[in-house]
């Protein structure tokens, strides 16, 4: 997006957030309903965006929806608020949601919409996360007819996904699923909870924060409200596990920035010059990463 472009001064031609008042008005109408039955899909009029679907429509078009003149918002791209799809996203609102403020902080976010990751730093029930989906069902590997597969949900039958991580134990001894690990919400639906990694999964349980998922392409809507159950589908005998990030030896890896040891890491991979690659880990969260930063600093590096 032209970053300088602007939107004709008339303002009768646009709406505040882009999305038409009706349009509006519907979507929060859906966002209603998915709260009122948590995990479920709320089919919703997914309208067409100045953006490719991928992209983060359908959270874009709920945090448009929710947004208002005193809401301070925050986007994040894996963890990130630098990456281009965070950049052109908050970029959009700003143009299109005048006086809306734009923060990095997490803690300062009223409303924060992401891609692929949860912010390390815990939300509070003042703070609405919407995660962009972009496959909302998770029974889609095991039945093709989505007749079927709200049969199956209004049932609560998920004996085929069950079936699916079993011979995931039989033949690699754990369960595989990095990201979009199926979560069945308040003892009923089972969700998919966006490719966000295992580790952020238990941030839903009992989450203090509206969580908000919007698909746009696939046109669903659904939620875990605050203080809900959110368990990861497992086995008696086979607990659920998050990424633990440890070496060889067994030593909990730090992020090589800022030091921390209990947050999600990137592996990033540099060349050292001679042909040969080493590897680092970084906090995926870049906020938490300077927030650590900025409180492990001596003053005098502080202002340095
Ligand atoms: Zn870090």
């Amino acid at each position: 997006m032209n970053p300088g472009y602007e939107l004709p001064q008339d303002e009768a031609a646009y709406s505040f957030g882009f999305l038409d008042e009706y349009a509006k008005r519907e979507v929060r109408r859906c966002i209603l309903k998915a709260i009122s039955i948590p995990g479920y899909q709320t089919p919703y009029a997914s309208r067409e965006m100045p953006m490719g679907r991928g992209f983060g429509t359908g959270g874009l078009q709920v945090t448009l929806s929710l947004i208002g003149p005193d809401d301070s918002l925050k986007v994040i791209d894996q963890g990130a608020d630098d990456s281009v799809n965070a950049v052109n996203l908050r970029q959009f609102v700003e143009l299109t949601c005048p006086g809306v403020d734009t923060t990095e902080r997490t803690q300062e976010a009223t409303l924060i919409q992401s891609r692929h990751r949860i912010p390390e730093t815990p939300l509070t029930e003042d703070q609405v996360l919407v995660l962009q989906v972009p496959y909302p069902d998770p029974l889609v590997v095991v039945e093709p007819s989505e007749a079927r597969r709200k049969v199956m949900h209004g049932e609560g039958d998920y004996a085929r996904l069950l079936t699916k991580l079993y011979e995931d134990i039989v033949q690699f001894d754990e369960i595989t699923i990095s990201h979009r690990y199926p979560t069945r919400i308040n003892g009923h639906y089972v969700i998919d909870p966006s490719p966000i990694p295992r580790y952020d999964v238990p941030q839903l349980h009992q989450s203090k924060a509206l969580v908000l998922l919007g698909a746009g392409r696939e046109k669903k809507i659904y939620a875990v409200p605050p203080y809900t159950k959110a368990e990861p589908l497992v086995f008696d005998d086979v607990p659920f596990r998050v990424e633990d990030f440890r070496d060889a030896d067994g030593q909990r890896r730090a992020c090589a920035r800022c030091g921390s040891t209990s947050s999600f890491l990137d592996e990033i991979i540099q060349s050292d010059g001679h042909g040969g690659d080493h590897k680092t880990w970084q906090c995926s969260d870049s906020d938490y990463c300077d927030q650590q930063l900025a409180a492990h600093a001596s003053p005098t590096e502080m202002r340095a």
